[in-house]
């Protein structure tokens, strides 16, 4: 596997090989901030935590209706640059007068308050279809592609904004 050139990890590590070559060549004729732009012009103006959980909670009832309710929904500090590190979310088990209580939270990363609105929406997405699915398994994309129909494309495409971060660089 070759490294790509000029960034700080693979994210494309495990990716088929011309998917690969596509990236490389995609970083090495500096086009990669132009490419993304083009396909993302708009970002996202979700600025506040309140916000955030407002938005998620929008996401939540159109599409996870019977799913337990989220408790907590808020940008973080996160250390690593991986697509479940970027959003995280924890089911706390709490004790309440004996009873286990489990809360839902979800929490996304400070670098995504700058990022396209498709981003954050696949992020969102991801992390509410972990409420029923834990694995990555076909029932858990299926669920993401039911709520954002175009996720994995998204997904991929995360993966070369976080390459872009890497460089110093920022979309907007
Ligand atoms: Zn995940």
């Amino acid at each position: 596997m070759i490294q790509l050139p000029m960034t700080k990890r693979d994210y494309f590590e495990g990716y088929p090989q011309h998917i690969r070559d596509q990236v490389e060549q995609l970083i090495k004729s500096g086009n990669l901030k132009k490419h993304l732009l083009a396909k993302y012009p708009i970002g996202h103006q979700i600025n506040s935590d309140k916000q955030l959980y407002e938005y998620a909670n929008a996401l939540k009832q159109k599409y996870m209706k019977k799913s337990p309710q989220i408790d907590k929904v808020k940008y973080g500090k996160q250390k690593d640059l991986v697509i479940d590190a970027l959003g995280t979310h924890t089911f706390v088990s709490l004790n309440h007068g004996g009873k286990l209580k489990n809360k839902h939270e979800i929490r996304i990363a400070m670098s995504l308050k700058i990022a396209p609105k498709e981003m954050l929406e696949m992020l969102v997405v991801h992390e509410l279809a972990h409420f029923k699915e834990k694995d990555h398994n076909k029932a858990f994309y299926n669920l993401c592609e039911y709520m954002q129909p175009n996720y994995c494309e998204v997904e991929v495409d995360m993966l070369l904004f976080l390459t872009l971060l890497d460089q110093g660089e920022e979309l907007y």
